[in-house]
Parts: C-alpha cells; sequence; structure tokens
C-alpha cells in the first residue's frame, strides 16, 4: 500500500543510543528520522512524516509518558504505533504506557531482534487497518451511490454485523437475523451456496485479490433475488485472515430482463416454467405449453438493413407479441390466456402458457403468433416483413427440470425451420427418437474414424471415345459395427455440421492418392489414372491445404496432375474471390480442378471462364432427364459447346442406360460415369478391372 520505505522516529536524548538504532534499521532497509525530546517529535507527528515513534520514557523535560500522551491527542494508535523504550526495571511506568496508548514497547539495553519483531508488528497491524479503511471507505461510498447493503465479518470471534440495508434487501429487519455467517449462507439459494462458500475461502487464502460472486438469494416472500456481493479480507501481521467486510447489491433487475425488450430473459423465464412445472404435479387437471420462436430470415434483415433496424423490428415483435397474447377475443376459444413471453436472445422468443385447460390452446396461440407477425412492420419509414417458426412442447409426466421440456420446444422450432419455416411443430416422442439417433450416430461417428470402420469405393470414369478407364471417383463407405455400410448421404451431412469432415475427408484423400501411387506403379508412365477426389467446402477453405496435399503426394511419390479435386459451385460461391485465389495456388501446384454437380447449384455460366478449371461434371439429375425427354437434354445441350469453347473436359454424372449414353456421346461429352458401366468397386475390384484392361 505505501510504496515509500516506512519512517520510523526514534526520540531519545542519548545520542549514542539513537545512532546506534538508527544505523541498524537503515540496515534493514528502514527509513528513520530522529529526535532529541518531544518538542522537536510533535513536528513529525503533525506532519504525518512518520509511521512509528520508538519513544524513550527517560528523558529530561518532557518525558517519555508526557509524550504519549500528546501524541495520542492528535493520533491514535491505529494511525501512528508507539513503541515505548524502558529500562527493565521501570514496569510501572510501562504499564502506564500501555494504559495510555502505547502499542508496545522494549527494554534497555536493546535487543535488537525483539526491537526489530514489534516495530514490524507493529507497521503491519497499521498497514491491516490503512486498507480496510479503504475498503470501508470505497465501500461506504459505492453504498451510498447504489443503495447496497453492508457486512463485516469478524472472522476471530465468528460473528457478522449485517447493516439494516442488507437485511431489508432480503426483506428482513433488525434482530430477525442474527450475526453469525451460517445466517447469511442459509438465505443462499442451495445451488450456489457451496460456491459462494469457496470463494470465500479462496480470498481468505489469499488466491484472489477480492471477493466477488454473484450468486441467487431467496427473499423473506419466497422470491429469489439475484445478489452481488463484494468484500475483502484483512489478515493480522502472521498473514491470517482476522476480519472481512464488503457491500451486497440487488441486480435482480439486470439479470432477469432482457435489455433491448425489457421482456424476462432465459434466467427468469425458466425459473416461471419450473414453478409452473412444480405447480402442476399438484393440479394435474391444468396443463402448460412452451412455444419456442425463432424469427425467419432475421439474420438477413439485420445483415442488409444494419443492427439498428434489426434492434428496432426485435422491439416491435416483442409488442406485437404481447398485445396479441394479452387480447383474448380474437380466437373466441381461447379464454384469457396466462402466459409469460420472454426473450432467449437474438431473435428468439419463448412464450409459457399457463393453466391451459385444453392443450390445443397452444396451437391457436401459435396460429394466432403468426397471423399477427405476417402483417408488416413500419420501422423508420421502411415496411419491413418476417415471419415466425415455432415449436411447440407441451407438458407430461416425464419432464423432470424446465430445461427438458425448453430442449424439446427449440428440436420442434428446428423441425418447423427445415419443413419451410412459417409454420408450428408440436414436439412428439418420435421427434425425440429422432433426435436421440442422430446424437448417438454423430458419437459413433466420432469413433468411426479411431476404429478404422471407413473405407473407399472407387468408381471408374470412361472415356467414351474408347470405352476406356481415365480414372476413379474416390467415395467414402462407412462400415458400421451394427448398421452396415452407411453410405454418404447419411452420415456427410452430419460430418460436415461437427467438422469431422476436416478429419474424414483427409483420411479419403490419403486414402485415395495411396491407392492411385499403387496401381500407377504397374502401369506406362503415359496411361496413369486419375484420381477424383471430392473437397468439402470446411476442406476447402483450410489454409493448409495445399501445404498439407503438396507434403503427401511427394511423400507418396505422386505426380499432382493424376489428383483431380471435385468441388462444388457452393463452394465456390461463398467466397468467390478466396475460392478462386485457392483454386489458382492448387493449380500452381499442378493439381487438376473440377465443379461436380453441375447445374444443381447457381447454374451460372457466366462465372465458369474466371475459374482455373480443367472439368465439369454435369449432375446427374439431368443426365437422367435425357431418357425421358427435355429439360435434362437442355441443360446438357446449352453446356456442351460452352465447355468446349473455354476447353474445359465434361463428365456425365450417373449414366445408367445404354441410351444415356449414347446421348451423351453424340453431345460430344468425352467422359461419363454411371452405373451403366460401374457402380463404384472395392479396391480390390478395381484393381483387377485395371489389369485385365476392361473396356466398355
Ligand atoms: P457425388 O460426388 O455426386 O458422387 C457420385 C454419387 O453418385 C455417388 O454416390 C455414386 O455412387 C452415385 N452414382 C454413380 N453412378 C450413379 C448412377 O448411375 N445412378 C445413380 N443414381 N447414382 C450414381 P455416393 O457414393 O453415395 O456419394 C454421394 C455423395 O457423397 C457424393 O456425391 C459426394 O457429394 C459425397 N461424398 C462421397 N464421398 C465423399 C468424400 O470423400 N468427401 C466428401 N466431401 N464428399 C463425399
Ligand atoms: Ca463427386
Ligand atoms: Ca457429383
Amino acid at each position: 500500500m505505501t510504496s515509500r520505505p516506512n519512517c520510523i522516529l526514534i526520540v531519545d536524548d542519548n545520542e549514542m543510543n539513537r545512532d546506534m538504532l538508527a544505523r541498524r534499521l537503515e540496515r534493514k532497509g528502514y527509513q528513520v528520522a530522529i529526535s532529541e525530546g518531544a518538542n522537536q517529535m510533535m513536528e513529525f507527528v503533525k506532519n504525518d512524516s512518520c509511521d512509528l515513534v520508538l519513544l524513550d520514557i527517560e528523558m529530561p523535560g518532557i518525558n517519555g509518558l508526557e509524550g504519549l500522551r500528546m501524541i495520542r491527542e492528535l493520533r491514535s494508535a491505529l494511525q501512528l504505533p508507539v513503541i515505548m523504550v524502558t529500562a527493565r526495571s521501570q514496569s510501572e511506568d510501562i504499564v502506564k504506557a500501555l494504559s495510555m496508548g502505547a502499542s508496545d514497547y522494549v527494554t534497555k539495553p536493546i535487543d535488537f531482534a525483539v526491537a526489530l519483531a514489534r516495530i514490524s508488528t507493529q507497521l503491519a497491524h497499521k498497514l491491516a487497518q490503512e486498507s480496510l479503511k479503504e475498503s470501508e471507505e470505497r465501500y461506504a461510498l459505492a453504498a451510498r451511490g447504489v443503495n447496497d447493503g453492508l457486512w463485516d465479518w469478524n472472522l476471530v470471534s465468528n460473528s457478522i454485523y449485517f447493516s439494516e440495508r442488507w437485511k431489508s434487501m432480503l426483506g428482513y429487519r433488525g434482530s430477525e437475523i442474527l450475526d453469525t455467517p451460517e445466517e447469511w449462507f442459509e438465505l443462499i439459494h442451495e445451488s450456489d451456496r457451496q460456491r459462494v462458500k469457496d470463494e470465500i475461502a479462496a480470498h481468505q487464502m489469499g488466491l484472489t485479490p477480492h471477493f466477488e460472486s454473484e450468486h441467487r438469494a431467496r427473499h423473506k416472500d419466497g422470491t429469489i433475488r439475484w445478489m452481488l456481493c463484494r468484500g475483502v479480507a484483512i489478515a493480522d501481521s502472521a498473514g491470517k485472515p482476522i476480519r472481512m467486510a464488503g457491500s451486497q447489491t440487488d441486480i435482480t433487475e439486470g439479470k432477469v430482463s432482457d435489455a433491448l425488450t425489457g421482456l424476462p430473459n432465459r434466467l427468469l423465464f425458466l425459473d416461471r416454467l419450473d414453478r409452473s412445472m412444480n405447480h402442476l404435479k399438484r393440479n394435474p387437471d391444468r396443463s402448460l405449453a412452451v412455444l419456442f420462436l425463432d424469427l425467419d430470415g432475421f439474420k438477413v434483415i439485420n445483415d442488409s438493413m444494419g443492427h439498428f433496424i434489426g434492434d428496432q423490428l426485435l422491439l416491435a415483435v416483442s409488442k406485437r407479441l404481447e398485445s396479441c397474447l394479452r387480447k383474448s377475443d380474437t380466437v373466441a376459444r381461447l379464454g384469457q390466456l396466462q402466459f409469460t413471453l420472454a426473450r432467449m436472445g437474438g431473435d428468439e422468443f419463448t412464450i409459457l402458457l399457463d393453466e391451459m385447460k385444453d392443450t390445443g390452446d397452444a396451437s391457436l396461440a401459435a396460429e394466432r403468433i403468426m397471423k399477427e407477425l405476417s402483417a408488416p412492420f413500419l420501422i423508420s419509414g421502411k415496411e419491413v416483413f418476417t415471419s415466425a417458426s415455432i415449436g411447440i412442447a407441451l407438458n407430461n409426466p416425464d419432464y423432470d427440470d424446465a430445461e427438458e421440456i425448453m430442449r424439446d420446444a427449440d428440436t420442434a422450432m428446428y423441425r418447423a425451420k427445415s419443413l419451410g419455416k412459417s409454420q408450428y411443430v408440436i414436439f412428439d416422442a418420435d421427434m425425440r427418437a429422432n433426435v436421440m439417433a442422430r446424437l448417438e450416430l454423430e458419437t459413433d461417428l466420432r469413433r468411426a474414424l479411431e476404429r478404422g470402420e471407413f473405407q473407399n469405393v472407387y468408381q471408374p470414369i470412361i472415356r467414351l471415345e474408347n470405352g476406356e478407364i481415365s480414372g476413379f471417383e474416390a467415395l467414402l463407405r462407412w462400415n458400421h459395427p451394427t448398421l452396415g455400410l452407411i453410405n454418404p448421404e447419411k452420415f456427410i451431412p452430419l460430418a460436415e455440421e461437427t467438422g469431422l469432415i476436416r478429419e474424414l475427408g483427409w483420411w479419403n484423400l490419403q486414402e485415395a492418392c495411396q491407392q492411385l501411387g499403387n496401381w500407377n506403379a504397374k502401369r506406362e508412365p503415359d496411361c496413369g489414372l486419375v484420381m477424383n477426389v471430392n473437397l468439402s467446402i470446411k476442406q476447402f477453405m483450410d489454409p493448409n491445404l495445399v501445404e498439407n496435399i503438396s507434403n503427401l503426394l511427394i511423400e507418396l511419390g505422386v505426380p499432382p496432375k493424376m489428383l483431380k479435386l471435385e468441388i462444388t459451385e457452393s463452394t465456390v460461391m461463398e467466397n468467390p474471390v478466396a475460392a478462386v485465389e485457392m483454386m489458382n495456388r492448387l493449380k500452381n501446384l499442378g493439381i487438376r480442378l473440377a465443379i461436380d454437380d453441375f447445374g444443381t447449384g447457381y447454374s451460372s455460366l457466366s462465372y465458369l471462364h474466371r475459374l482455373p478449371l480443367d472439368t465439369l461434371k454435369i449432375d446427374r439429375s439431368f443426365i437422367s432427364g435425357i431418357s425421358n425427354g427435355v429439360d435434362g437434354m437442355e441443360i446438357a445441350r446449352t453446356v456442351m459447346p460452352l465447355a468446349n469453347n473455354l476447353s474445359l473436359d465434361v463428365v456425365a454424372e450417373g449414366v445408367e442406360t445404354a441410351k444415356q449414353a449414347e446421348e451423351v456421346k453424340i453431345l460430344k461429352c468425352k467422359y461419363a460415369q454411371g452405373f451403366y458401366f460401374s457402380k463404384p468397386l472395392s479396391p480390390k475390384e478395381a484393381e483387377a478391372i485395371i489389369s485385365e484392361h476392361v473396356a466398355w
């Protein structure tokens, strides 16, 4: 606290005594001031320029006891410790001095070690007092500002003082609360109690600079309040905490309401829901529902029109929701609804419908909400349209707590979104089963990589002019221990969502390149096969991709031109600038690039010439269209000349019949892939057709 060294004032008429003591104290790092008598001493005291006084009792003129009296008139023992220096024989004087407010004494001849110990003890006490005073002042200040309650805990006697304000914050007065810390802990919510105790203990052990905790407390009226509690501990010279004091602030308001809309927030909503669920257990003829509402396309509005408009829209939506829930006459069957409307954050709102007589009321309420939201909002002079997807979970006795019913309402909301938005879905057991199956699959997927449950199959790509194999596309299969062989449609989307696709995709790429190396080693250098590998967007955007692939190819001795990476149009369009840069880096390595599933995405032919591409793979939906008539043919007809102009190779995907193979050949398509030629093959099967030089 004091950065300057402590200053000790030596008051003694004997010059030799003074100087000897002074030199030794200075050697210990203290600053020393010297005074021959009481008058000079008082100058130092008045100026507050010393931290401790060593005062000789026996002095001519004004003696030590008289001097002590003069000091104590100005400074208390807490402000300025005084250690009396006395001959051993003067025990009467010692008693007298102590009763007059001396802090301690040392006897002559001075045992320096003893003197030093007493000095440092006194200085430590003073420091403790000062920091306590400082913190008390700080808290008193804070308390005046925000109406805090104060507490002051004597750790030695284990009694605690609570200010009246402290008590009234929790609904108590005077002696209704005893002065023990147990009284306090008793009021803290049982879920928070141990944590608060731990935080206090951590501070007292010196592990934290101050104690600060946000926790729930039970008000006398039964409600839960949020308290912010702060404090500091004061230790004695040995470092043992002797006192701890601080403040308590009611932060319930900030904790439970949403800053933008003023609606209850998630915490408060959960609390109310919890209570309603408990209430229901005693009144089984009533039911409750949770509506989970998410605005459709809010992100687009927010991004395109700005956060200010976004916030205004959320505010307007919250007001409209509230008023439409309040007016009960719009839907005749819905009587006065008991509801709690809350904002979860972002564009998510929840509604608790309480005391429902009929579970159908929840659907009626959802319909009404959707109807009300369908009218445009006028925001900053602009008409803004929005709609909502709503998930509904109805109470049933299986629910143990609020989080569970919220989770199901949320799941139902996602279902509503995936069914095309602007609708409501009621949660049912099938949905839970789906969620569980998905969760299980996700866990399995993580484990599958470690257990080596993945394998690659290879589908030949045929050069149409001579029917020979030009290369293969590597396709993943998951050999699930109980479900058998699983196709990528089932697990690739999940792997993409969870980010596992990076590892999985890398496994597939490595495996495919290794296989390619083996096969090409047995062939003439110029009849090398090309390996097509699919790259998902997450892999494609990985900044280390180029380096990783380059290292892999060098390690395996595979020429880069033998590898062709397939990406989709949407991967490119997600961030066209970055995509072109990445494509150029890959091309510079010598790797070839293909656009996969062409025609299903943006189908914008105009950007094609800007991409460093080798190949277009026309999606199989267009090829299968060829046999049943016009549409597919059209696409193929427009794309073929364009691709030829851009010197791109074209692969027709999903060729299943001889007729389709014939048609695409007529359109000057050079390559084809599909069940008509071959299904994806195991490595062994693929090896067999390679060595037999099979041609179609
Ligand atoms: P894709 O890249 O379009 O792969 C071609 C898919 O069409 C393969 O399905 C293949 O078995 C199937 N197919 C081939 N010929 C025919 C045909 O004549 N008729 C029909 N109806 N289908 C045919 P598969 O193996 O189930 O793969 C599905 C998708 O999974 C792939 O579509 C690709 O997008 C993705 N995928 C597969 N392996 C990987 C991988 O290692 N990484 C990434 N990122 N995606 C992969
Ligand atoms: Ca592909
Ligand atoms: Ca494809």
